[in-house]
């Protein structure tokens, strides 16, 4: 019944299951491509797009690390591509009005399929002009720096502000892992905080199954934990680009995405850590500065968390406890591949840190040990000595 825990990823396209929680998943992705050299299969991949116009975009640094190759690898087959690379001087691409515009401007009349070739930004402007378009898109990926390959939603700015868009799902991701070795080691390790923040997530997940009785499945779990595993243990070899570690890096990345399609929720991807990621990324960016890597943050994050489920553990249900992995454990996980690990390298002060931690649960509406810790435990003073962990020099 749930033969999907032995699957490749490759195979999980299109899936649909009668899964053990009751529900029937559905996996609206028709095509899942990853390995070495797989921007050379685009042809096949695409042959039911052949007779229409291509739309490609891309920015200056992803051009050159496959944007390039992917025009010429489809012109060379005679198909009819366009392409729009957006400049940026400072080499940030912010999805602002600006940038979208420039997208849909460029947007040939009567486009079949819209390729995005990016990590972050550009998969995220291409999902919303997809949805609003109503043309399907191709997410090449340049990078393992995020799980929002596979999901639906497009945050985006607009007036200055994050605005989390409903879009669409892909209808084909390409994962060439020959390309994504070679992203910068910074995005790498934004992919591996990422994923290590699902372990909090799934801890969070159980959490409000056992206290609200939330929805819960423990297939998808297991998917997700599985996938977890396999970049663990082989993250020393995320150092030397190894080919296997960076292939199981953005399998598990892509994999959350997909468990978040089968369920048609984020639980399996994001918990409390993502909540203190967002609200040190809004203060941030309230200031007029650039946040850090979404997936730098989660991972500084996770440990923090960590710390509110031992500080709780003797009140919370052991089931949940026993998910939680201990504050020692994931702070190892991220000091064993030289990840930033102190929230004030990701530009996070004292009062703002602090804030957080009173905070955090009002990010959105999604139970966590922050909600948790505020109704049973003493959140001030919860807050008080994680603070003082972090910031014992000031
Ligand atoms: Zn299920
Ligand atoms: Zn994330």
């Amino acid at each position: 019944m749930n033969e999907i825990l032995n699957m490749n990823i490759n195979e999980m396209a299109n899936i649909s299951f009668d899964c053990s929680c009751g529900k029937t998943h559905h996996l609206d992705i028709r095509k899942i491509v990853m390995g070495s050299n797989v921007i050379s299969e685009l042809p096949s991949i695409l042959e039911d797009f052949k007779r229409k116009k291509i739309y490609i975009l891309s920015d200056n640094n992803t051009w050159k690390a496959a944007g390039e190759k992917v025009y010429h690898t489809l012109k060379g087959n005679h198909f009819d591509v366009s392409s729009t690379m957006i400049e940026r001087d400072e080499n940030i691409l912010i999805p602002d009005e600006k940038a979208v515009g420039e997208m849909f401007m460029g947007l040939p009349a009567d486009t079949g399929m819209i390729i995005s070739v990016g990590s972050g930004t550009l998969n995220d402007m291409a999902k919303y002009m997809s949805s609003r378009a109503k043309i399907p898109y191709t997410i090449v990926c340049t990078a393992p720096s995020m799980d929002g390959y596979a999901s639906s939603g497009a945050p985006l700015m607009n007036g200055g502000r994050k605005i989390s868009y409903t879009a669409t799902l892909p209808y084909a991701i390409i994962g060439d892992t020959d390309i994504m070795k070679n992203a910068p080691m910074k995005m790498i390790l934004a992919g591996y905080g990422d994923i290590i923040g699902k372990l909090t997530a799934l801890a969070d997940w159980k959490l409000s199954h056992e206290i609200t009785g939330e929805y819960y499945c423990e297939t998808i779990v297991k998917l997700v934990q599985k996938a977890i595993n396999k970049v663990v243990d082989t993250r020393f070899d995320l150092a030397k680009r190894d080919e296997d570690a960076i292939f199981y890096l953005i399998e598990a990345l892509i994999l959350t995405g997909v468990a978040m399609g089968l369920i048609g929720v984020s639980r399996p991807a994001s918990g409390a850590e993502h909540m203190l990621s967002h609200y040190w990324e809004m203060a941030v960016i309230a200031t007029g500065k650039n946040p850090e890597l979404h997936g730098i943050k989660v991972g500084i994050a996770t440990p923090i968390i960590t710390k509110i489920f031992d500080k709780m553990k003797d009140t919370l249900p052991e089931s949940v406890f026993k998910m939680a992995p201990s504050a020692k454990y994931t702070t190892q996980l991220l000091r064993d591949v030289n990840a930033p690990i102190n929230p004030q390298e990701a530009g996070i002060d004292n009062d703002l840190f602090y804030r957080s931690i009173l905070e955090g649960n009002t990010v959105r509406k999604r139970y966590s040990i922050l909600d948790y810790a505020v109704k049973h435990g003493n959140i001030e003073k919860i807050a008080d000595e994680i603070t003082r962990n972090y910031y014992m020099d000031i």
